[in-house]
């Protein structure tokens, strides 16, 4: 099992990069903000569906301070290089722009956009303990982030929710990634042992307790990542917004969250392509498997929460192909171990992650026999996260950190 950097070895690396690039820590105040991972209700956010992810207790760091001048300046550890990349604020549209400077700056830019203009530049060294592109939200992480620092040491007057439609918006219109709000609700939002049961219709939810007695939720990364993953995504969410205009003949509704299967199987037919039907029925039936798993989990039952999980993978499996074979057999190979309750991807898809609730007496037998499958069959090392649900973005203080 890979170890996973503690925050203490985090948070050394982010202050000798600090030191090194910016020179001294004078003034400098350090912050986190989580990643996360959905439960359930894959691909419903931005069908007006609901959600339930958590925030982690990993996620991503940073130590800014305010400048002089109207440098904006950003480095990160885990991207490395020997210098940090360098903007003025006078310079925030996206065009010509490119890298993973654009996740933070697009924030720069949102907030801009909503009037929080800043009022000199800013420095900031940022370290992750989240691996990126794995479906567990590093960007999201690094937005909610950003929004947090910028909230600080300006003082601007943002709740957590407009953090995460902040960034969110910046994500769609700067990065030109058409995600749906789940990933910086949770982060911003997140709440330490509750999952979020969001409606992402009006942004109206609710923290569930997650009481995981003897369980684990275990993630296992595929370690690939296909090509697909942005376009992918822009063309799911494309099929979707063409179910909703198809069944607008027949019926009048926004988005398919407000459809239960019932109602979508008397009116399917409306859907002329064969695909996109497909598509519209994983949107409709995840919301209702989402809604039922909530319930499940509210009343103590477990075991129907892991079916439901699995059944969310075969419909993100067959109906809105999303899987891959990787993170297939990770899934499938997981619903045949003892002690699992209940395996499915999680995240856009493509690659990336899945995420069990596995019994902790077989946990380690979980994560031994599941790498050793996936060696087998793929000739790939799976890693493996047990992880923790953590809260929301927060500024750690000087006691807690490694500062002088
Ligand atoms: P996910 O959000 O599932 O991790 P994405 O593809 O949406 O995957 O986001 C990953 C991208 O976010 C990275 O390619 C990088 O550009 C950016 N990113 C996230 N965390 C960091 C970090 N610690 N340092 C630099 N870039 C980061
Ligand atoms: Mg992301």
């Amino acid at each position: 099992m890979k170890a996973r950097e503690t925050e203490r070895e985090i948070l050394k690396n982010l202050q000798e990069s600090f030191v090194k690039y910016y020179g001294g820590t004078e003034g400098a105040r350090l912050f986190f903000a989580p990643g996360r991972v959905n439960l359930i209700g894959e691909h419903t956010d931005y069908n007006g569906g609901h959600v339930f992810p958590c925030a982690l207790t990993i996620g991503t760091y940073a130590m800014a301070r305010k400048r002089a001048d109207d440098r904006i300046l950003f480095y990160s550890v885990n991207a490395g290089g020997d210098a940090p990349v360098s903007y003025g604020l006078e310079d925030l549209e996206p065009a010509g722009k490119s890298g993973w400077t654009m996740y933070p700056l697009g924030v720069v830019w949102a907030f801009a956009g909503r009037g929080m203009r800043l009022s000199s530049g800013f420095e900031m060294a940022i370290a992750g303990n989240i691996p990126a592109g794995s479906g567990l939200s590093s960007s999201a992480s690094l937005e909610v982030l950003t929004g947090f620092v910028l909230k600080s040491l300006y003082g601007f007057d943002v709740d957590g929710i407009t953090l995460a439609q902040i960034g969110q918006y910046s994500e769609n219109h700067y990065n030109g990634m058409q995600c749906g709000i789940m990933d910086q609700f949770a982060s911003a939002m997140g709440k330490k042992d509750h999952a979020i049961f969001l409606d992402t219709a009006d942004l109206s939810y609710t923290y569930a307790p997650v009481v995981l007695e003897h369980k684990k939720l275990v993630i296992t990364n595929s370690c690939v990542k296909h090509q697909l993953t942005d376009s992918g995504y822009n063309d799911r969410r494309r099929s979707c917004e063409q179910a909703v205009e198809a069944l607008n003949k027949v019926t009048s509704i926004r988005a398919l969250g407000e459809l239960t299967p019932e109602r979508f199987e008397e009116i399917r037919d409306a859907i002329p392509d064969e695909d996109t039907r497909r598509k519209a029925k994983h949107a409709v039936y995840e919301n209702a498997r989402t809604i039922r798993a909530v319930e499940a989990l509210k009343q103590g039952d477990i075991e129907a929460f892991g079916r439901l999980m699995n059944e969310s993978h075969v419909s993100l499996r067959d109906d809105y192909d999303v899987s891959c074979p990787e993170v297939d057999i990770l899934a499938e190979e997981a619903w045949n171990l003892p002690g699992v309750l209940g395996a499915r991807i999680t995240g856009g898809g493509f690659g990336g992650c899945t995420v069990a609730i596995v019994e902790e007496e077989h946990v380690a037998g979980y994560c031994e026999r599941l790498g050793t499958v996936y060696k087998e069959k793929t000739g790939l090392e799976a890693a493996f996260y047990i992880v923790e649900i953590g809260d929301g973005p927060r500024e750690i203080t000087p006691d807690q950190s490694m500062l002088p």
